[in-house]
């Protein structure tokens, strides 16, 4: 019987704990900003990564990213035939590189400015 009472007491101060974090530093998202996505980083994409954070580029920029080295070694890459895919109602364009030294792939999701 005192071990349930333990673990029931054990129980309730880790969530009151946890309820006195989340009103201090708003750890777990609101309703509102999931609904807005207002203050959301996409977790695990970088800017280009995926076509919901594609680069916006100008012709010049993009054919910097063509020549852009390794993002691992630093290496030469070779620029590979490109993609493109719609997304949110824009055509944008899949960059494909490849690392010369370590054979490491890169995929840039950019939409060109004209
Ligand atoms: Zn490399």
């Amino acid at each position: 019987m005192i071990t349930i009472i333990g673990t029931i007491l054990i129980v309730i101060v880790t969530a009151g704990i946890g309820f006195l974090v989340d009103r201090k530093w708003a750890v777990i998202y609101r309703k509102k900003q999931l609904a807005t996505g207002s203050g959301l980083a996409l977790p695990g994409h970088a800017a280009g990564e995926a076509p919901a954070t594609a680069l916006e580029v100008t012709a010049f920029a993009l054919e910097a990213l063509r020549r852009k080295n390794c993002d691992a070694c630093r290496g030469e890459t070779d620029a590979l035939a490109d993609d493109t895919v719609t997304f949110d109602g824009r055509d944008l364009l899949v960059v494909h590189a490849r690392c010369r030294r370590c054979n490491r792939g890169r995929s840039t999701y950019v939409f060109v400015r004209n």
